[in-house]
């Protein structure tokens, strides 16, 4: 039977970025810009999306705008008809580029912030001056006339600030900012005892945002996404495996999830020799955990399956070793213990920055 159709695409351009923010979401075997996808490529990977019923593209990255075409594929995504959403950090990005990229059709900017405090942002940026620059972003977006959606990681550095990063966001003028707390994949997963919040300081977070979401209603939307290890049941990760989004990486290999790279036992297909339709219905990775048919128990029978679908296979995989068990953030998972206690090869607490080459060194991979 064929799958309905997807509705967005996640379109990283590429893994290189002028930051190294230790929950980085990238691989920690990073892209090179060798191996990225060139122009013409991805001109037809958007019109594919749209062909196959794709609304939306994000175009993301690591960096999207190291990309020196990054105003000609927004041009391309915007004629195959699709929304546009850039996620940046903003830095390296200049006020002529930024008019250029809505010119081009760009519909909306969603901007990565670390902090509300300077230093402390720079930080975690790794790399002095990326607020100041970040900041200047955020103006122009606004002064562009494009609606301006502010991300937040949230982690046990940021975690006691969320209301003034909050009222940050409503100063810059963006319509909507998402508190979300980081997700232990690639870097983050390297970095989880250093970046995991305590219990008590996650549960004020949550009441701190419903403070905030009540106080500044009509102002700004404010989303909440919440960490999994505090919580009873998983999220629906991706809406569904092979549900609703396409991620292609920079080097064009279409993934159900980012961080599916992380599950060994997959295979991938290319968007350098096939399409992307074909991908969708015949791509044995995207077959391997839709619908509910892969689920064992406790989720084959449990009521929730078609509500979460049995949460995240990279972190079922990550912290069970296995894809196809429940997810560990669920209370009723066998594995359930996986979700607190870390495993040793991720209890460093010396944060590891994203770079290039790390891959060879960590614990992680070396598994
Ligand atoms: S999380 Fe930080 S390092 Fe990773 S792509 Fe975004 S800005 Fe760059
Ligand atoms: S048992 Fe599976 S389907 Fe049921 S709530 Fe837990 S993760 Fe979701």
């Amino acid at each position: 039977m064929r799958p309905p159709p997807p509705i967005g695409l996640l379109a990283e351009l590429t893994h290189r970025c002028p930051l190294r923010c230790p929950y980085c979401s990238n691989p920690v075997d990073l892209a090179r810009r060798s191996a990225e996808l060139d122009t013409d490529t991805w001109r037809r990977v958007f019109r594919e999306a749209a062909d196959l019923g794709i609304l939306h593209v994000h175009l993301s990255g690591g960096e999207p705008t190291a990309r020196a075409d990054i105003v000609e594929l927004t041009r391309a995504a915007t004629e195959a008809g699709l929304y546009t959403n850039l996620i940046t950090s903003g830095v390296g990005l200049k006020q002529d580029r930024l008019e250029a990229l809505a010119t081009a059709g760009l519909d909306h900017l969603q901007l990565s912030v670390q902090d509300v405090l300077e230093t402390e942002a720079d930080r975690v940026a790794g790399r002095r001056g990326a607020h100041a620059e970040n900041r200047s972003v955020a103006g122009w977006t606004v002064a562009a006339g494009l609606p301006l959606t502010i991300n937040a990681v949230i982690h046990r550095g940021n975690i006691g600030r969320i209301e003034a990063i909050i009222d940050e966001a409503v100063a810059l003028g963006a319509r909507r900012i998402e508190i979300a707390h980081a997700q232990y994949y690639g870097w983050g997963l390297l970095n989880r005892a250093a970046l995991l919040p305590e219990r008590e300081e996650t549960l004020l977070a949550r009441t701190v945002v419903e403070r905030a979401q009540a106080r500044l209603e009509g102002a700004i939307v404010i989303d909440y996404v919440a960490p999994d290890q505090f919580a009873r049941h998983p999220k629906p990760c991706m809406s569904g495996w092979g549900r609703r989004f396409i991620v292609v990486t920079p080097t064009g290999r279409a993934l159900p999830c980012h961080a599916a790279e992380s599950i060994p036992s997959l295979e991938f297909w290319t968007v350098r020799d096939r399409s992307l339709g074909d991908i969708w219905e015949r791509s044995p990775a995207f077959a391997a955990f839709r619908g509910t048919e892969w689920m064992r128990e406790p989720c084959a029978s449990c009521p929730r399956k078609e509500v979460d679908f049995g949460g995240c296979r990279c972190q079922a995989h990550a912290l069970t070793g296995d894809a196809s068990n429940t997810d560990p953030a669920c209370i009723w998972s066998p594995g359930r213990d996986a979700i607190r206690s870390a495993p040793p090869a991720h209890r460093r607490k010396q944060v590891v920055y994203r770079k290039y080459g790390q891959a060879r060194q960590s614990p992680v991979n070396r598994r």
